[in-house]
Parts: structure tokens; sequence; C-alpha cells
């Protein structure tokens, strides 16, 4: 459960420290790249003002409410994907009625970053005079999209991203396949893992990479893992996973034991087949075809030098005449 592991960082207990002593600020701003986190984050601040128990508990009826999005005094924004000006608007007018049910109202607007400079302002006078009973939490990705004055009215905090293991454990309960695959691959954000491991395709896509040193034998197995690559959309992550292959090949090779994947699988035993410096050149090729795909170079290319050089490399070994 998400809950669980978001009432383990620093930014929950020090938020629900200041509810319990009655210091909650009126206005929050929570910086993260994981919008699902983020988001979620919000629902128990939220929890944190509206609680009946003020632990928060997440259990009493104010709080489920809340979870589940049915609090009369907790809305959220946006409706869809981006902040509006009306969405403001509605925000502004509604904070000026009294509570539904206790004595507090709470507003979350997710991706705050995505309000325009408008809505930005017509916030600021709700953020600089808050009604007593009003408290605004945001969550933005993008620090710099924010106006300096809008920060300086908020308490702003900045939600770290999860480890491999707290996301792996994560997936693993919530009985996710290849939840270290992901977790590996999520560069923290857990709803990034999350959208990763729920993707069928990933896990046999996953699968083929890790085999990249068995498979490829000669120019025909070009032909097959280049299918591969373009049956599998998304071509950033899957040099992502390519990287963490050649990397567990690489730690393979110098004994080491810190490998995501098991050692004996014949994919990573065929790390034998390659020199240590080749395996380097190909984590190296890789994270090179990484920034050539932000610069909108065409993927085919990119995929299919890196596994020219694989085959040519085994076939150089094959040859033996260096070794190590
Ligand atoms: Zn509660």
């Amino acid at each position: 459960m998400v809950y669980k592991l978001l009432k383990d960082t620093k930014i929950y207990k020090s938020f629900t420290m200041l509810a319990r002593k009655g210091n909650l600020p009126h206005a929050a701003l929570l910086y993260s790249k994981d919008a699902y986190a983020a988001k979620n984050m919000l629902k128990l601040f939220a929890c944190a003002v509206l609680c009946r128990f003020g632990k928060p508990c997440l259990e009493c009826n104010d709080c489920r409410r809340v979870l589940g999005g049915t609090h009369p005094d907790c809305k959220t924004y946006p409706v869809k994907d981006k902040v509006l000006v009306g969405d403001i608007d509605k925000l502004i007018e509604d904070a000026s009625f009294m509570p539904c049910e206790g004595s507090s109202k709470v507003y979350l607007i997710n991706a705050g970053d995505t309000m325009n400079t408008d809505s930005q302002n017509k916030l600021l006078k709700t953020l600089e005079e808050p009604p007593e009973a009003v408290y605004i939490f945001i969550c933005a990705a993008n620090p710099e999209n924010m106006l300096p004055t809008v920060k300086s009215r908020c308490a702003e905090m900045d939600l770290q991203p999860f480890t491999q293991q707290q996301i792996t454990d994560f997936l693993s309960q919530s009985g996710s396949e290849g939840a270290r695959a992901a977790a590996m691959s999520c560069g923290g954000l857990l709803g990034r893992a999350i959208e990763i491991s729920s993707s069928g395709g990933y896990l046999s896509f996953y699968n083929f990479i890790y085999s990249l040193f068995k498979t490829l034998e000669t120019k025909d197995d070009i032909l097959i893992c280049m299918e591969k690559i373009n049956s599998f959309e998304d071509k950033n992550a899957a040099l992502d996973i390519m990287q963490l292959y050649f990397r567990d090949c690489l730690m393979y090779k110098c004994g080491q034991n810190s490998l995501i994947f098991d050692k004996n699988s014949d994919g990573i035993k065929s790390a034998e087949f390659f020199r240590q410096k080749d395996i380097i050149r190909f984590i190296e090729s890789a994270a090179r075809a990484k920034r050539k795909l932000t610069l909108n170079c065409n993927a085919a290319p990119l995929f299919e030098n890196i596994f020219i050089d694989i085959l040519s490399a085994r076939e150089n070994y094959n040859g033996g005449a260096i070794v190590g």
C-alpha cells in the first residue's frame, strides 16, 4: 500500500508532527518528479488536517473519505491533466464558504507547475490572506515553473526519490512481477515503477535484453533483435535496461556479487565471450544513444550499431587474440 511507504518519509513525519502541535502551514508546496507519490502525499496532508482523531489515523470516516476523494471539505484540482484558470477561480470562490462538516477545508492542487502566471497570481491573493479554515497544498514537478511570490507564501518541501529496496518491497507486496527490474530502472519514482511493472510487454522485453549476449551470435540475430526493439515502444527504457544488463555482465566478469539478475542465467554467463573493455564500451554506447534520443535522433540505427558492435566484439574475442 502506497500510504505505508509515504508514512515512512521524513516529510510525512515532520508534517504530522506540526499537525499534532497545531502548527500546520496554511499553504505547502511539495516538489517531486514522482506525480503518483506526490499526489498521494497530498492526500495524507489533507488527512492530517481533517482526521477526527488528529493523528492522522487513515482509518476513520474522515480519513477514508479524503483518501477515496469523497470528503466534502477536501477538493482536488485539476479535474483533468493541467490546472486551468477556471480551476483556480472555483477554488477561490469555494474557499470563501464555511466548511461543510468540520472546522477546516483543504484544497489539493496536483501538477501545480502547470498553472500559468495568471492562475498563480490569482491564487497568490488567497495564499497571502488565507481564510482561517483554509489549507492549500500544492505539488509540482518543476520548482522553476512556480512564481517566487507563490513559493514565498508556502512551506516548501522536497520529496526524495525512494530507494530501490523500498520500491522492490512495495511492488513485491502488490504482487507485481519483475519488481526488482522495475525498481532498478524507475529512477526512484514510484509512479514510473508501477507503470513499468504493470506492462506485460516490459517483462518479456526485459528478459530478451537480459539474454542479449547469448542471442547475438550471427548477423541474422541482429535482425531478430531489431524486430524486438521495434516492437518495444519506450526506447529510452530499452536503453536503461540495456545499461543495467551490461553493468551486470561487467560485475559478473569482475567476480562481484551485486547483480540484479541471477548470475547463473545463460544471459549473464555469456559475458564470458567478451572482454571487460568491450562491455564498458557497450555501456558507454548505450549512454550515448540515450543522449541522441533526447535530440530526436532515429532510434533504429542507434540500436543496430550497438548490436553490430556486440557481434564483432564477440567474433574478435573468439579469435582469442586478446584477453582481459
Ligand atoms: Zn483519521
